[in-house]
Order: structure tokens, then sequence, then C-alpha cells
């Protein structure tokens, strides 16, 4: 079986029918997600930038909170790669999945950072973009033939970069969403009243009654 993409396991790890759905369609990345993940690449000239260019620009938050997220950020002893990463973009191919790591970090050994467009949780990292990064670490480690340990996530529209150790919770989410993935050949079942239908793009097609639905109805 050829390697997964790392969104295939992303959504897999969200919900199996959802990626059922994805594959059947061809979902091409929006041209916002784009802009906001370029965010990603001009800290150290955000940090610095006026109120009224951060305003200008696709952040979620205030300029004064903003600027004292990536303040925070830069905290980390990973801020200098970060903000000049050793290689962005990188595709790579690992024994069971592939993708694109938006950063490698150089850190005694290849470290992937993670770009994601929306909100961050209130600690740590959502658990399918967790599962995307795990991915992203085994395909480095893979190509590099070096274990990969470590890795961050950022959220550029909020100036909030984090930290994932691959712990064995982690690795073993990884391995669901890889089973998962392997398992689809038919719409897997519906979830059943979980927030996450709420937020998903085939709710209506799918025909859950979402949260806010029930709500209404009583
Ligand atoms: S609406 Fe809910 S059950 Fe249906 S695909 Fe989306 S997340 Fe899955």
């Amino acid at each position: 079986m050829s390697p997964f993409p790392f969104t295939d396991l992303e959504t897999a790890a969200y919900c199996p029918r959802k990626l059922y759905y994805r594959r059947r369609d061809e979902v091409t990345v929006p041209e916002r997600v784009a802009e906001r993940r370029e965010l990603a690449f001009e800290y150290e000239r955000l940090l610095d930038a006026p109120d009224a260019d951060l305003a200008a620009l696709p952040t979620a938050l205030p300029p004064d909170e903003y600027r004292a997220n990536l303040d925070r950020a830069a905290d980390c002893d990973a801020w200098p790669d970060l903000c000049d990463p050793a290689e962005r973009e990188r595709l790579v191919a690992g024994k069971d999945c592939r993708g694109v790591v938006h950063k490698v970090l150089d850190r005694d050994g290849p470290v992937p950072s993670m770009v994601f467009t929306g909100d961050p949780p209130p600690e740590g990292v959502w658990e399918p973009q967790s599962v995307r990064t795990v991915a992203a670490a085994k395909a480095l480690a893979w190509e590099h033939e070096r274990p990969v340990e470590r890795a961050f996530v950022e959220y550029p529209t909020h100036g909030v970069v984090r930290e994932v150790r691959l712990t064995t919770r982690r690795k073993a989410a990884y391995r669901s969403a890889l089973r998962t993935a392997r398992a689809i050949d038919g719409p897997p079942p519906r979830l059943r009243g979980d927030a996450k239908c709420d937020a998903c793009e085939y709710r209506e097609e799918c025909g859950v009654r979402t949260r806010s639905l029930r709500s209404l109805l009583g």
C-alpha cells in the first residue's frame, strides 16, 4: 500500500467518515489558508510591526495581544530556527505516510514544525493536528534514518507556537489513524452527538443533527 498523505491521517483522527468524503472529493488549499500560513514565515517582521500593519493582516487577535503572544513564543530555544528554518515546505515521504513539512529545523538533527491556520486549543494541540505532526516526524525520521522525538506546531494567526514531544500516547494515536485510513473501503458510521460535526463542512450531506440544531429543536 502506498504511503498515506499526512492530511488523510489528520482527517482520519478527526472522523473516519469525513476522510471517506474527502477522498471522494478533490480538496484544494483555499487562498486564505495560504495567506494565513505565510504569517509563520514573517515572525521577525511582525514582532516590530506597527499596529496598523498588524491590523491589516489575517491575524485573529488585536495587535497588542498578537504581539504579546509572539513575544512569549520568542522565549523558545528554537525561535531563531522557527524564524529562519533550514528548509520550508519540504515534500517528505516515509514508509507509511508522505506530505509537506512546513518547516524543517536543523537542531542536531531534523525537527519538523507544522503550521495550522485555525485557532489553538487552550493548551497543547488538537488531536488530529498532533497526528499530522507525528506523521511528519515519522516521515522525516524515515528519510534521515534517525529518530525524531520532538516537533513544533504553530498557530500563526494567534502568534502561538507549541512544542510537541512524540510521546507513547501521541504515537499510538498516529498508529490508530493509520489503521483507520487503511481500513476505509465504504462510508464509515457517523459520529454520534459529537461537537466535531458542528464544525464539519460535510454535516448537511452527512445528515447528522448538529448540537446547535438539536438545541434549537429541543
Ligand atoms: S458531520 Fe460528523 S459524522 Fe459526518 S463526516 Fe462530519 S464529523 Fe463525521
